[in-house]
């Protein structure tokens, strides 16, 4: 067994039961979980690494429930720079086509370095399409050599343009085959154990690129196995006006219908889930991923989540893809999800403290897991410290806390994930950062070159 004493944060954030914020704060660490937090001075003095925080602040590590890592190659991209989510797919699909194995790798490589230096230890991607031979396993090999820790969604389309669908047909696949890869991966990579680095996930793409027996039969796969459900839900007006027109249904009805309800199911966005929506996935546990950047830049609207939360529906927070939040910066996002509810439902509407909840706790409940997101005993070593020196900091550490959300989006000095140290003095440990983003963006020009 290892040991590691982390001392003197000049505050340490739990998001445990009670909420404490411990000014001199510490954990003290064995292997990849935590066994104490509390004031340093009452804390074991020696173990075999130290970490200290001096003058730093340190909080749990935020959690992403909500990304589509490759279009970290299609960002910014003058097609898909001014159009609402329906115009921007069109535009992109025809890119996303020309995608390799090699691209999938370095792309979430790429998503995840800028994920894990914006204090993200966690993250989920949804991976829905495959063309020329790639596989979710290219996303996996990445997070592991990474070292984040990892809830890969197994994605899917198989409603092309022909069959009254958006995607084109060149990049939708058969049924049977996307079930019978979920099964695969769900049985090469699955771990359901506490501290798990890797979950596997069974995600149909949205309702309007898969059928509706896809979406059952997912459901059916991943109940047997006891993985989660994720898709994309009620994202904006068109979304539910086709859901009414295809399914005679609001979204929510529909989710219901096919069963796409309960905790171990999270949907995306929810911008426009209606009071009876908010009701039943409040009555049923099922999650939320709110993406306020995406959903500006779509122009999609303010999801309500101050009314999901007093509703009692879990909400964890999500960059979303690197094509409609060109950003993926996990302080950036808890900063927006604040201004953003308040730009909808007025200055009491969201606090600092519970948007940075909402990035940690809220995380883990979404994505079902009860051992991350808090800095407790028996919780896994996830965490990360911000310098509190740093200029944008300035005038604020009267509140650290507050700080963190209301000031300019900060880069981590340390992150710690399954006790081990990813980030050091702001540098990744575990990948050469020049080199990846080089060849990310070598790979960026030959998909444009080919997609030409
Ligand atoms: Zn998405």
């Amino acid at each position: 067994m290892s040991t590691l004493l982390v001392k003197n944060a000049r505050m340490l954030v739990t998001m445990d039961a009670q909420r404490r914020e411990i000014a001199d704060g510490g954990l003290f660490i064995e292997d990849n979980r935590i066994v104490a937090v509390s004031p340093t001075s009452e804390l074991p003095q020696t173990a075999d690494d130290v970490l200290d925080m001096r003058g730093h602040l340190v909080i749990p590590g935020l959690v992403n429930t909500h990304h589509h890592m490759y279009q970290s190659l299609t960002r910014a991209i003058p097609a898909a720079q001014n159009a609402e989510l329906f115009g921007w797919l069109t535009n992109l699909y025809r890119i996303w086509a020309h995608l390799t194995p090699e691209m999938i790798h370095v792309s979430t490589t790429t998503a995840m370095a800028e994920l894990l230096l914006s204090g993200c230890t966690t993250s989920s991607d949804h991976l829905y399409i495959y063309p020329n031979g790639s596989r979710l396993d290219d996303s996996i090999a990445a997070a592991r050599e990474i070292g984040m820790r990892f809830h890969a969604a197994r994605g899917s389309m198989s409603v092309g343009q022909k069959d009254g669908g958006l995607p084109p047909d060149s990049v939708v696949e058969k049924e049977d085959a996307i079930l019978k890869d979920s099964q695969r991966l769900i049985e090469t990579y699955h771990d359901e154990g506490r501290y798990a680095m890797l979950r596997v996930v069974v995600a149909p793409c949205s309702p309007f690129s898969v059928s509706r027996e896809l979406m059952r039969d997912s459901a059916a796969l991943a109940r047997e196995y006891g993985v989660s459900l994720h898709t994309h839900l009620a994202e904006n007006v068109n979304d539910v006006a086709y859901s009414r027109e295809k399914f005679g249904m609001t979204p929510a009805e529909y989710a219901e219908d096919l069963g796409w309800v309960g905790r171990d199911v999270w949907h995306a966005h929810c911008v426009q889930l209606d009071e009876p929506g908010i009701a039943l996935f409040a009555r049923t546990g099922t999650g939320v991923a709110h993406c306020p950047c995406s959903n500006m830049r779509l122009a999609s609207g303010i999801a309500p989540i101050r009314a999901m939360r007093d509703a009692g529906v879990p909400v964890g927070l999500g960059v979303d893809g690197s094509a409609s939040n060109d950003g993926a910066q996990m302080v950036a996002e808890v900063r927006q999800a604040l201004l953003l509810q308040r730009v909808g439902f007025g200055p009491e509407a969201m606090t600092a403290r519970e948007a940075l909840e909402i990035a940690t706790l809220g995380g883990a409940k979404v994505l079902n897991r009860d051992d991350i997101g808090a800095l407790a005993p028996g919780m896994a070593a996830d965490f990360v410290s911000f310098d509190l020196s740093q200029p944008a900091f300035a005038g604020a550490l009267h509140d650290p806390v507050a700080a963190l959300v209301f000031c300019a989006p900060s880069q981590v000095a340390t992150s710690v994930i399954d006790g081990k140290l990813v980030v050091k003095e702001g540098r990744l440990t575990t990948v050469d950062v020049r080199a990846v983003v080089e060849r990310h963006n070598t790979l960026a020009r030959d998909l444009a070159d080919r997609a030409r």
